[in-house]
């Protein structure tokens, strides 16, 4: 067994702080919505300096440009970043399900030619912490391990 039960796989995000090995939450990644305050946007061909909304909706002008550009201009600025992050957000998790999925394959072959997978105190698939002697010994936690066992099956359905 992993460390917690979570609605993610492997969570260990009810432990303290000093042992979790790695986090879920981003705190780099703030809420987008509350206040948008940028050095400069594009707007149409040129640029505006210092401008934003601020949480109230007023405007960040100091520089006085047109009210109705400096909307425009942050409202799409705003959308773009939000674009940005989701589209990164989306690749991020593209790639990290691929590499768990390389991982499971490659820990399925070492188990079918019956090396040692452990022990580890991080699942070797996902690389959260692993609390129980089991998992440990294995080198892999509860839940990513139905994955590996998934796979094992797979290999040896697809082998002659
Ligand atoms: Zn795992």
């Amino acid at each position: 067994m992993h460390f917690a039960k979570g609605p993610r796989k492997c969570s260990t995000s009810n432990l303290p702080k000093s042992v979790r090995p790695r986090l879920h939450t981003r705190p780099n990644q703030k809420r987008e919505t509350s206040m948008s305050r940028y050095k400069w946007v594009h707007h149409n061909d040129t640029k505006l300096f210092q401008v934003g909304i601020l949480p109230d909706g007023t405007l960040y002008n100091p520089n006085g440009y047109p009210d109705i550009e400096v909307r425009a201009a942050v409202l799409a600025a705003d959308q773009r970043r939000h674009e940005r992050r989701s589209r990164a957000a989306k690749e991020a998790s593209k790639t990290r399900a691929l590499r768990q999925q390389r991982k499971v394959h490659t820990i399925a072959h070492r188990i079918a030619a019956r090396q040692s997978t452990g022990p580890r105190h991080h699942c070797y698939v996902c690389g959260r912490g692993l609390a129980d002697p089991q998992s440990i010994t294995r080198g892999i936690g509860s839940e990513c391990w139905q994955d590996v066992l998934n796979e094992i099956e797979r290999l040896r359905r697809n082998s002659p």
